[in-house]
C-alpha cells in the first residue's frame, strides 16, 4: 500500500498502489469488492471482504475505506496500523450493483462498513438524480462529508446504544418520494433484517428492485458470519 488518510476516528482510507494493480481487473459495479488475506500467527489465512471504494487509473491506485471498531479482529487493527510499503493479499474484485439511471428514485441505507458503497454510488449517480441515504453512525464523530447530486440528501442516523432496529424506525417514518425506488441497503445483519417489513410489507417492493445483505454481524467474526449465511439466523432474502 502506498497511504493512509484517516477520514475521522473510526474510518481510515488505505490506498494500495505498485506492480499488483496490473493484475486488478476493475468492473462496473459500484459495490465491487475484494478479498484480503490476513495471516494470524495460528491459523492459515484469513479472508476479510471490504469494498472498493475508488480506482484511480491514472494514479494506479485502490482506495479502501476500513472502519476501525477496536482492538479486535484482523483487517480493522491492521488498517489502523497500516504503513506505506505495507503488502497485502487481494482477490476479486466481485459486484452485484450499479445505480440504474432509469430508476425513478434511489433508496441508501447502511453503516459505516455500507458507506463505502454507498458512496462509490453516489459518485456515478447522474446530476439529475433523486433520492435519499440513511447512514447509520456510532457518534456524530463518525459523520464524514459525502458528495451527492443536488437531489439526493443525506440523513445520518445516530445510534450508539446499536439499536438493531434504528434504521428501520426511521424509513418506516419516512415519507417516500413518488414512484418506484433502487434500493441499496448493506450494514450490520441484525439491522438489514430489520428494514425488510418496512421494504416488502409497508412498501410492497418487488425483490428485483432491491440489493439487501449484511456486511458483518454484531458479536461474530467475518468467518463466523459468512459461515452463518448457510444458517437460518445469517438468511436475509
Ligand atoms: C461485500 C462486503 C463489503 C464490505 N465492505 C466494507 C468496507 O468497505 N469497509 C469496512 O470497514 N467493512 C466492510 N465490510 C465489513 C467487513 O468485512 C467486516 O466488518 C469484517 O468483519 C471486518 O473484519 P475484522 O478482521 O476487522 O473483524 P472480525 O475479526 O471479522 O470481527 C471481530 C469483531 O469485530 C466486530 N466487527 C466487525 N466489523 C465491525 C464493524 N464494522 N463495526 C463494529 N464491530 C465490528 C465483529 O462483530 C467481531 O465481534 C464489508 C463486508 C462485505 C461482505
Amino acid at each position: 500500500m502506498v497511504a493512509t488518510e484517516q477520514l475521522n476516528a473510526t474510518l481510515v482510507r488505505v490506498t494500495f498502489g505498485g506492480a499488483g494493480f496490473a493484475q486488478f481487473e476493475d468492473r462496473p459495479e459500484t459495490d465491487k469488492y475484494v478479498k484480503l488475506k490476513f495471516t494470524a500467527p495460528d491459523s492459515l489465512p484469513v479472508t476479510r471482504t471490504y469494498t472498493v471504494r475508488r480506482v484511480d487509473h491514472d494514479a494506479r491506485t485502490i482506495d479502501i475505506d476500513f472502519v476501525i471498531h477496536g482492538d479486535e479482529g484482523l483487517a480493522g487493527p491492521w488498517a489502523a496500523g497500516a504503513r506505506p510499503g505495507d503488502r497485502l493479499t487481494m482477490i476479486g474484485p466481485g459486484g452485484g450493483y450499479r445505480p440504474d439511471p432509469a430508476a425513478d428514485w434511489h433508496l441508501f441505507l447502511g453503516d459505516a462498513a455500507g458507506l463505502p458503497a454507498i458512496a462509490a454510488a453516489l459518485d456515478v449517480l447522474p446530476q439529475d438524480a433523486v433520492g435519499h441515504a440513511f447512514i447509520e453512525v456510532d457518534t456524530d464523530a463518525a459523520i464524514i462529508p459525502v458528495e451527492t447530486p443536488e437531489g439526493v440528501e443525506i440523513e445520518w442516523v445516530v445510534n450508539s446504544a446499536h439499536d438493531a432496529d434504528a434504521l428501520a424506525v426511521v424509513l418506516a417514518q419516512f415519507e417516500w418520494p413518488a414512484g418506484a425506488p433502487q434500493v441499496f441497503a448493506h450494514g450490520e445483519r441484525e439491522s438489514m433484517k430489520a428494514l425488510r417489513p418496512v421494504l416488502f410489507e409497508q412498501h410492497g417492493l418487488d425483490r428485483g428492485h432491491v440489493s439487501l445483505s449484511g456486511y458483518w454481524a454484531r458479536g461474530r467474526t467475518e468467518d463466523r458470519f459468512q459461515a452463518e449465511k448457510r444458517e437460518p439466523i445469517g438468511q436475509i432474502l
